[in-house]
C-alpha cells in the first residue's frame, strides 16, 4: 500500500472565524437590503446566489476599503495557526472552500494566507460605481458550489483522503462528498439528520487532537 494522499477543505465564516464575519458585512453596509433579503434567504424563498448577489451589488465601490477593514478585526477559532503548522509539518494540503469574498478571507488571514494551498470562492470586482460580483463556482442556487471546488482541486493534486470542516448548510453537499469530516453547529445537526458520522468540533485544538489521533493512525 502506498502513501495515502489526504487534503483538508475548509469553509471559512463561522469555521475558521469565531463568527459569521460575512453576514455582518453585508448587515453594516447594506443594512436595508439584508432587513428585507436575509430573512427571505433564511426561509429559502430566495437562493444565496440571487440574494447575495442582490445585496453586493447594492453597495456602492467606494465602501470596499472599509469592508475590507471591518473583516480584518474578524477573530479566528483558537488553535488554527498550531493546526496549519501540523498539517504543513505532515505535507497535508488545506484549502479554504469559502460562500463568500475570497478577498475578505485574504484580508483575514493576513501573514497566514501564505500558509494555505488554495482559497475558493466569490470575488468583487470594485472598477464601476457599485461592487460587481464574479463566482467561477455558480451551480444550481449556489453562489459557490463547494462540490464543485472539491472536484476541480482534486484534478489538480492526487486526493484519496478529503476531509471536509463546516459549521452550516452551504457546507452540507461538501461533507456528503468527504469520507472524513468535522462538523459543528448546524451542519452537525444536518449530518445526525442522515444518519452520517463525523468528529464535532469547537475548535482547531479538537480537530487536530482528533486528526493526530484518529486519521493519521
Ligand atoms: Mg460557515
Amino acid at each position: 500500500m502506498g502513501i495515502v494522499n489526504r487534503a483538508v477543505f475548509s469553509d471559512f465564516d463561522g469555521t475558521i472565524t469565531a463568527q459569521e464575519s460575512f453576514v455582518r458585512v453585508l448587515e453594516t453596509f447594506a443594512p436595508e437590503a439584508s432587513g428585507l433579503l436575509i430573512p427571505k434567504m433564511y426561509d429559502l424563498s430566495l437562493s444565496l446566489r440571487e440574494g447575495v448577489r442582490l445585496l453586493l451589488e447594492s453597495i456602492e465601490s467606494r465602501h470596499y476599503p472599509e469592508m475590507l477593514d471591518s473583516v480584518r478585526r474578524t477573530p479566528l477559532r483558537p488553535g488554527f495557526e498550531e493546526f496549519l503548522s501540523f498539517l504543513e509539518a505532515r505535507g497535508i494540503p488545506f484549502v479554504i472552500v469559502t460562500g463568500g469574498i475570497t478577498a475578505f478571507v485574504r484580508a483575514t488571514l493576513g501573514p497566514l494566507e501564505k500558509r494555505v494551498n488554495g482559497i475558493y470562492g466569490a470575488d468583487l470586482d470594485t472598477g464601476g460605481r457599485m461592487l460587481k460580483l464574479h463566482s467561477d463556482w455558480e451551480a444550481g442556487s449556489e453562489l459557490v458550489s463547494k462540490p464543485l471546488v472539491l472536484e476541480t482541486v482534486r484534478k489538480t493534486f492526487p486526493v484519496d483522503l478529503p476531509v471536509a470542516i463546516g459549521d452550516s448548510v452551504t457546507d452540507l453537499e461538501m461533507a456528503l462528498a468527504c469520507p472524513v469530516v468535522f462538523a459543528r453547529d448546524r451542519l452537525a445537526g444536518y449530518l445526525d439528520q442522515r444518519g452520517r458520522s463525523y468528529y464535532r468540533y469547537e475548535d482547531f485544538v479538537d480537530i487536530r487532537r482528533t486528526f493526530q489521533k484518529e486519521i493519521l493512525a
